[in-house]
């Protein structure tokens, strides 16, 4: 083929998912594997997410409603904050993308932690700007780190509260005077997909208390982590209203399916489900830290419903003992740990059979 490439694209490194539980069963031939490598929600999907659906399989006929009026409704009561100030995404890997495409012009710069969520580095790229990282100090973002790194050419930073894949979060403090001494002509996108799982809630910041219409500040959350809802890719952002005017030029009349809608909204009432997931998240959390410490193995602190574990040995290798044993975990080699694993709680009986896989291998 002679088609011409754009490098920005060649420059993407393709997304490797955590691997999915049927593909290890079906090359390894073996039954009753668990997952603790996307940090997704053992307990299923919100059941009032399930039946709601189930209940307008009927009308798949229709289109959508592209505009997800009840939706974004619910969430403005749920939230307290104007309808107008919400974008609904196929997932909030959608609302990144609308970001990169609405807002960044070819050799913007754009001012990443490093390592971090893999999608910031290729939304950017993917819109031929610049990604600037900055690494990780002990773990947490390192916000004087990343306000050196912002010139005249940055036009937007990202920043994940709690940072995936190291657990770490913001505190208010140090977020407020970080927005404080940043040009208000710099994008700031807070993604918070994990923000329900945050044991000390009142000194974390959320993005959300922050919104105000003359400062660019976007943040996003998303149902696929503590909602159960990964599968149906739904998320949504809180900006100003005129960045979500911009978004919503650029963003696909029906990006976010009727389903996805009505089961979105369901779990917002779905008050059980999430309490159910914070305890079994936080009881698993203690066991696994016990466990690890009554082996002699070290991890880090986490606000997640994840956490690095620092296995000492090559992590690819550690990876695949442990497929060999049925269970998938996530080797952070490429992320720039070449001796960490990290994975998420699941349910007790997948977190005693973690902690027994481990305990063979290492
Ligand atoms: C899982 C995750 C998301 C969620 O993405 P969706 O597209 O909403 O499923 C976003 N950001 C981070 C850091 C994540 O780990």
């Amino acid at each position: 083929m002679k088609i011409s490439i754009p490098e920005n694209i060649l420059s993407i490194k393709p997304y490797k998912p955590g691997k999915p539980l049927e593909e290890l069963e079906r090359e390894y031939g073996i039954a009753k594997s668990i997952k603790l490598a996307s940090n997704e929600n053992p307990l299923g999907p919100s059941p009032m997410a399930v039946k709601a659906m189930q209940e307008a399989l009927g009308k798949l006929n229709r289109y959508p409603d592209g505009s997800g009026f009840d939706l974004i409704r619910k969430l403005s009561q749920h939230l307290k904050v104007p309808p107008k100030n919400i974008v609904l995404g196929n997932g909030s890997d959608d609302i990144i993308g609308m970001l990169t495409l609405a807002l960044l012009r070819p050799g913007d710069e754009v001012v990443l932690p490093q390592p971090s969520f893999l999608m910031y580095d290729i939304m950017v790229r993917s819109a031929a700007a610049i990604p600037v990282t900055v690494p990780l100090s002990s773990l947490s973002i390192d916000l004087k780190g990343m306000q050196a790194e912002i010139t005249s050419r940055t036009r937007m930073v990202f920043l994940c509260n709690p940072n995936n894949p190291t657990g770490t979060v913001i505190f208010k403090k140090d977020f407020e005077n970080f927005m404080a001494g940043l040009s208000p002509e710099v994008v700031v996108v807070v993604d918070e997909a994990y923000f329900e799982f945050i044991r000390d809630q009142e000194k974390c910041a959320s993005g959300i208390e922050y919104l105000d219409e003359d400062k660019p500040l976007v943040t996003l959350r998303t149902f696929s982590k503590a909602y159960g809802l990964a599968g149906l890719r739904i998320g949504y952002g809180i900006m100003p209203e005129k960045i979500a005017g911009l978004l919503n030029r650029v963003r696909q009349p029906f990006n976010t399916s009727s389903l996805a809608q009505i089961g979105a909204k369901a779990a917002l009432d779905d008050k059980a489900f999430l309490k159910k997931t914070l305890e079994i998240t936080h009881k698993g959390l203690d066991y696994l830290h016990a466990a690890l410490d009554r082996l002699g193995i070290k991890y880090f602190p986490t606000q997640t419903n994840f956490f690095l574990i620092d296995v000492e040995k090559d992590a690819d290798e550690i990876f695949e003992s442990m497929l060999r044993h049925g269970v998938i975990v996530r080797s952070m080699k490429s992320y720039g740990y070449p001796q960490y694993i990290r994975i998420n709680v699941g349910l007790a009986e997948e977190n005693a059979r973690f902690i027994e896989a481990l305990e063979k291998i290492i």
